[in-house]
């Protein structure tokens, strides 16, 4: 490439590269650090898989999801957060609406008997350390089990989350020990007066840290958080805001920023199939990824679907991506499949992303075959 061509092609990418100030985000020098435990994979039949997203290819129903927890550390004061907990370590103990599903076999757990609680006592975290632990929502396999904390760790929700618990309401997916002897506390978004990108936002730690955001729709009370981890870059972790990198991508700005490896670009002429997804330069039997504009994979909107309000979920999912689209964001939602082998693992640390080149590098593998999240033709 010459020189003017490579100048042509900074000033291209510049152009479309917005810093985190564009968002609304006040600068801070005050940082956190986040580490991720994959707590379990987990593999979900098909039934399941059709009722998360759409379209389900033949033969590509069974799908193993990882489920994510992340440690948060406060560098300057040492206080440590969770953020989800992923799932308990043993499910025939959830509320009976929830247990029939495992006792079912709809959903398969690869390492029975582990949890996010042994994942910290063995990676040396005491319990104790652990000030709260925030719910991005109250599905089973993000709730862990709160009875094993001590209960000087409170416990922190969106103000829609449900609370109801069995036995006193049988169909209820929560436990009274969810709750039992500790502070609960309900964060009230309607108050905040900061958003990023149109999603409210709350300084929980109080010096730009790390942000609690409204990200409802998945479940009333979903909440996404945007950790500081250099004074110029953030982890987004997005909970189930979506659940595939395919919901979220591509998109125009999004292929501005981050163009697709080439390698991948002519792979996928054939991978994807032009049967179930098109584009504007797409023939029939070849595909063009560089023209696609719209996310491969929707949120299910089955009448038995694990999102409650589906319309509401895209919109949350379309003001997220708008950081995934921006250099100074790295997004994981807590069960991307594309980022499971890619990603550093507790007890190194993701906060060094950004000057490891991590997103470049993993940003499209959910589009390459050899990765587990491909999904785009069927078996
Ligand atoms: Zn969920």
């Amino acid at each position: 490439m010459g020189l003017l061509s490579s100048l042509a092609l900074i000033f291209l990418v510049g152009e479309v590269h917005a810093s985190y100030l564009d968002f609304g985000i006040p600068p801070s020098n005050a940082t956190v650090d986040v580490r991720v435990f994959n707590v379990v994979n987990a593999t979900l039949i098909n039934e399941l898989h059709a009722s998360i997203i759409e379209p389900v290819l033949p033969g590509r129903g069974a799908i193993t999801f990882p489920f994510l927890a992340f440690l948060v550390e406060h560098k300057a004061s040492q206080k440590r957060v969770m953020f989800d907990l992923g799932v308990r370590s043993d499910p025939l103990n959830f509320a009976p609406s929830i247990s029939a599903l495992f006792t079912d076999g709809i959903i398969q757990v690869e390492s029975p008997g582990r949890d996010i609680i042994e994942l910290l006592q063995v990676g040396g975290i005491a319990l104790n350390s652990i000030s709260a632990v925030i719910w991005s929502h109250a599905h089973f396999d993000h709730i862990g089990d709160m009875s094993k904390f001590p209960n000087t760790t409170g416990l922190v929700i969106g103000s829609e989350t449900g609370t109801s618990t069995y036995p006193q309401f049988p169909n209820a997916s929560l436990l009274e020990s969810d709750f039992a002897g500790r502070e609960v506390t309900k964060l009230n978004f309607a108050a905040a007066n900061i958003s990023f990108s149109g999603l409210k936002a709350i300084d929980y730690l109080g010096d730009g840290s790390f942000y609690l955001l409204n990200t409802p729709g998945h479940l009333p009370g979903h909440l996404s958080a945007l950790a500081r981890v250099t004074p110029t870059s953030f982890v987004s972790l997005g909970g189930d805001t979506f659940h595939h990198a395919g919901e979220a991508r591509p998109r125009p700005d999004f292929q501005k920023m981050y163009p697709c490896p080439a390698h991948l670009l002519e792979e996928t002429k054939a991978s994807i199939s032009t049967d179930y997804f098109w584009s504007p330069k797409s023939r029939d039997g070849a595909f063009d990824l560089h023209s696609r504009a719209q996310q491969f994979l929707a949120i299910s909107d089955l009448p038995d679907s694990f999102t409650a309000d589906a319309v509401q979920a895209q919109v949350s999912l379309d003001k997220l991506a708008t950081f995934d689209s921006d250099g100074d964001f790295f997004v994981v939602v807590s069960h991307d499949i594309s980022l499971r082998e890619s990603i550093p693992y507790f007890p190194a640390s993701l906060s060094n992303w950004k000057a490891n080149n991590l997103k470049e590098r993993v940003v499209w593998n959910f589009v390459d075959k050899a990765n587990p999240a491909f999904l785009f033709s069927p078996m």
